[in-house]
């Protein structure tokens, strides 16, 4: 465990800091939220306060102020990536979600902000006869968080279709960014380093025939529905695929599938039986259930194939840094 873990629970989020932002964000300011009921995977502790600003200026400010009092804090979207620690989060917590959700479409041009939801914004492309978003209809999330992860499917990624970004530095400062800038690569951005929070983006698509693209739209849920768990919570695909074990031996799931870990659980923290790339709560599951139960895939996995798997999905700890799973696990944050 790294001192500064060994430190907390240091409790930056105090009466005078909840005042301030209360004054900056009004009516979207809540404090002791139970991470177990908001998160997608329904995992983790207590956060001691969430943020939720309406608008980029208020963004800023509260960015400003955490700036001004030395006050650490972290993003979110819908939690649909995110395991959260047991012992919850005690630095503020900013979630970007539909109180920043406008959206727009003129051409070919999509202008959105950060805390669209991703399926509607999918519905809404193909509704304007735009081909190019088909892939993401399917992905739980908003449009920030699928950005960070250069999130997408069918191999494809969402930062093929950006033209530009807007974000907000750790000192309250705007940038826009064009894709070059956003250095996308697979199921990763800049923004997962620089610690900037997008706001919105411009994206651009290609006109089509509304009844295509429809079409495609419905045989990409229909697959998905078929291969993916949808009863008990889960955070999608665990493991990212790996170029070099995809040849040797295919995708995550079927590495994982041949040593036999569909069914296999630690406490509540299940390998789905419909797909073995994705864990399941199958009731009660904590995080460092979840944890164990990665570690153990991801060793044997290794053993027996000599490949390592790197995570997609990410732990939030409570103090509030970010990382892959599998780094967590590699004692980067223990
Ligand atoms: C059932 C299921 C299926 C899934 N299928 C897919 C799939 O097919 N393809 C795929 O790529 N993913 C998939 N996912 C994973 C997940 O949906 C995506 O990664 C999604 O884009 C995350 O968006 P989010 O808003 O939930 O972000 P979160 O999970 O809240 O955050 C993810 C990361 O983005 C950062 N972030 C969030 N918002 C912002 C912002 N505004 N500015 C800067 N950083 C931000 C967070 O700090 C975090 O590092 C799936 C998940 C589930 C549950």
């Amino acid at each position: 465990m790294r001192d500064s873990a060994r430190l907390y629970p240091l409790r930056p989020v105090t009466p005078a800091l909840i005042e301030y932002l209360e004054a900056i964000c009004p009516s979207g300011v809540h404090l002791n939220v139970d991470l177990s009921k908001l998160s997608r995977w329904k995992i983790g502790g207590i956060a001691d306060c969430i943020v939720r600003p309406a608008n980029t200026e208020q963004l800023a400010s509260t960015i400003r102020l955490f700036k001004a009092q030395d006050v650490p804090y972290v993003v979110i979207g819908a939690t649909s990536n995110l395991l959260f620690a047991d012992e919850g989060l005690r630095v503020p917590c900013i979630q970007i979600g539909s109180r920043m959700s406008d959206l727009s479409i003129q051409g070919d041009t999509v202008y959105a902000e950060a805390g669209v939801w991703v399926p509607g914004l999918a519905r809404r492309i193909m509704q304007a006869g735009l081909t190019g978003a088909e892939h993401i209809c399917g992905i739980p999330g908003t449009l920030g968080g699928l950005l960070c992860m250069n999130g997408g499917s069918q191999r494809k990624g969402i930062g093929s279709s950006v033209v530009s970004i807007e974000s907000v530095d750790a000192m309250g400062k705007i940038h826009y960014r064009d894709a070059e800038q956003c250095e996308f690569a697979y199921r990763s951005s800049v923004y997962q380093a620089n610690r900037e929070i997008i706001t919105a983006a411009k994206l651009r698509f290609l006109p089509d025939e509304k009844k295509l693209i429809r079409q495609s739209m419905l045989n990409i849920l229909a697959e998905r529905n078929k291969k993916f768990p949808r009863k008990l919570p889960n955070c999608g695909s665990v493991f990212k695929s790996n170029p070099a074990m995809y040849d040797d031996i295919g995708p995550p799931g079927a590495a994982i599938e041949r040593l036999g870990f569909k069914g296999h659980r630690v406490g509540g923290a299940l390998v789905s039986p419909m797909h073995a790339n994705f864990i399941v709560n199958s009731g009660e599951a904590s995080a460092t259930d979840v944890l164990k139960l990665i570690k153990h895939i991801s060793a044997a996995v290794a053993g027996h194939t000599g490949h390592y798997m790197q995570a997609e999905a990410r732990f939030v700890s409570l103090e509030g840094n970010i990382l892959p799973v599998d780094q967590v696990l590699n004692g980067a944050m223990l």
